[in-house]
């Protein structure tokens, strides 16, 4: 029988999970966290968002009605880890109003939103991009809308899922086109992707130690055969 698009995709999963453990995405106490962070997140390692959520919460402002009342250069100088600090500053603080006067602050009043058309709210705020607002609506809302990024590209293009100038909307559409809507997998297949990306399809691939590289046993992928 021939592997269809959906089992190629659903083993290389597998194999991911099998060789990674479960990822436990996405690390916050809350789902106005979880936001906060997709914003911190932008253009910089995690470990840096991270320092800058943790200043948040330590000075007490990680709460969205704080946060909207807050001054602009008080936020900036408590996520300077974060670089972009003073765009960003104002990005939170423009969100975190839009989230008490349109949302409630309530996590459940935005999940409650038809997702197209929430997607398309936060798409029009300032500076809010594909790749941050799925990741608020998979990890915040959990909504089942796949996740993708510059890691996605470089794993699937060299696996030869993907065109290697592929745009965010097409590697989205490989993974939502055929894969059923399931939020679970979504969580942790983009996180596998990120770990994938971070620790063996590097810029200079260790194919050697990938446990994708011989799913359904070819050795399917460019960066293997390279
Ligand atoms: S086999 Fe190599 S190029 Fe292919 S996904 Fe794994 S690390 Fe990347």
């Amino acid at each position: 029988m021939t592997a269809t698009l959906t089992d190629d995709l659903l083993d290389i999963y597998n194999a991911l999970f099998a060789a990674f453990g479960h990822q436990h995405w996405w690390p916050a106490k809350t789902p106005f966290e979880t936001m906060v962070g997709a914003i911190l997140a932008q253009n910089v390692s995690w470990t840096n968002a991270a320092q800058a959520v943790a200043n948040l919460d330590g000075a007490g402002m990680l709460d969205p009605h704080v946060l909207s009342a807050a001054d602009t250069p008080d936020i900036a100088r408590l996520i300077v880890p974060s670089r972009f600090y003073n765009r960003k500053a104002e990005r939170i603080r423009e969100f975190a109003g839009v989230y008490v006067t349109e949302f409630q602050a309530d996590p459940a009043v935005m999940t409650a939103v038809e997702t197209g058309a929430l997607r398309e709210r936060l798409l029009a705020l300032r500076g809010f991009g594909k790749e941050t607002v799925d990741t608020i609506l998979l990890y915040a809302c959990t909504k089942p809308v796949f996740v993708v990024d510059a890691y996605t590209r470089r794993a699937f293009s060299r696996y030869g899922l993907l065109p290697q100038k592929a745009s965010y909307d097409r590697m989205q559409r490989l993974f939502s086109d055929n894969l059923d809507p399931d939020v679970e997998l979504f969580n942790d297949y983009h996180a596998q992707i990120v770990h994938l990306g971070k620790t063996v399809c590097r810029k200079s691939p260790l194919c050697d130690r990938c446990p994708v590289r011989a799913v359904r046993g070819t050795l399917a992928c460019a960066g293997a055969r390279a």
